[in-house]
């Protein structure tokens, strides 16, 4: 019975059922999205939740870590997933990009937390999560599953056996400030200074995994519905309908969740809620170009990685196609995504 002191406590779809083995370890994912709320209506609809989602401002906790949850992906035969002692952490953002000093502030308090209450070691057996290549999965990752089942530490989603997903993407900054205690002062530490504040153009970033909150290529496959469901009749086509949709073109995902929305709201109460987080997610997924956010997101951390790097490389690559100003024109539309009104109505 755990339940984290400084979390708010705010259950969705309850626990998947009691651990059947394994240490305890703590699983690192990202929501693919910007808000918490936009992530707690995705777990909803998917039965999805993890013990615990982390943004900027705060820690909440969906599930005692007792019991365990159901953000991973978990095969028939094979280990354990879920059930295998591990602590489900979602931490607001993408895999693709940056995460924000605050938030990282705050997974690494609770990561504290939970390795004192579960002795679990500041080890990653299965290697530190990949970060991204150019906006995408770097791909590569270890998921070995013996270390899994039987060494109790840190795994990146990406490092979980039987799943695909290649969340968190962390940096080794991001693993390093992660691993720090939480009572040391890092925050003004020089190592860590590159680290923002405040990723530019954040809330309007969309994930470069578009299944991510896929119920049935993804997470566990929800659980039987209740049998007011029997007359199903108007949902098996739109099902079949949905299936035969995906494999045929990139925007098939959003017509066959567009389906089964349209579907659930004509035949439950919670239709129109569950449908419209997915469409608006599928829509968001798709519907901007992730080309510019993808550079964007990349620019930062590798110059921030190194910064001896830092001063010399934009300038040189930006100076050749356009005049010395470029820099500063740049620094100004930094400035501007900073200030960007959404990012303070989103919280
Ligand atoms: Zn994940």
């Amino acid at each position: 019975m755990a339940r984290c002191p400084f979390a708010e406590w705010m259950e969705i779809s309850g626990s998947s059922g009691s651990y059947t083995s394994g240490p305890f370890k703590i699983v690192h994912h990202t929501t693919e999205g910007s808000s918490a709320q936009g992530a707690f209506a995705a777990f909803r609809a998917n039965r999805s939740d993890p013990h615990f989602t982390v943004d900027s401002s705060k820690i909440y906790q969906h599930i005692d870590t007792s019991k365990a949850a159901r953000a991973l992906r978990n095969a028939a035969g094979g280990v354990q997933t879920n059930r295998d002692s591990a602590i489900q952490i979602e931490v607001v953002g993408f895999a693709h990009r940056p995460k924000v000093m605050a938030t990282l502030k705050n997974v690494q308090k609770l990561c504290n937390w939970l390795e004192a209450e579960h002795g679990i070691p500041k080890l990653w057996p299965n290697g530190l999560p990949k970060p991204a290549v150019n906006g995408r999965d770097p791909r590569g990752h270890n998921r070995n599953a013996a270390n899994w089942d039987g060494k109790g530490g840190h795994y990146g989603h990406s490092q979980v056996p039987e799943n695909t997903h290649w969340d968190p993407g962390y940096t080794e900054t991001e693993v390093d400030l992660l691993m720090r205690d939480s009572t040391e002062g890092i925050a003004a530490r020089a190592e860590f200074e590159s680290t923002p504040t405040e990723v530019p153009g954040f809330y309007d970033a969309v994930s470069t995994m578009p299944d991510h909150a896929d119920p049935e290529g993804v997470h566990e496959a929800p659980a039987p519905r209740p049998t007011r469901r029997r007359a199903s009749v108007p949902r098996k086509p739109a099902r079949a309908g949905a299936k035969r949709a995906a494999p045929v073109a990139g925007r098939a995902g959003k017509t066959g969740r567009a389906a089964t929305g349209t579907k659930r709201a004509a035949g439950t109460k919670r239709g129109s809620a569950a449908a419209k987080p997915r469409a608006a997610t599928g829509k968001t997924a798709r519907a901007k170009p992730r080309a510019a956010a993808g550079k964007t997101a990349r620019a930062k951390p590798r110059a921030a990685a190194k910064p001896a790097v830092r001063s010399a490389k934009p300038k040189p690559r930006t100076a050749s196609k356009t005049k010395p100003r470029t820099s500063a024109r740049t620094r100004g539309a930094r400035t501007a995504g900073k200030r960007k009104p959404p990012s303070r109505r989103g919280r």
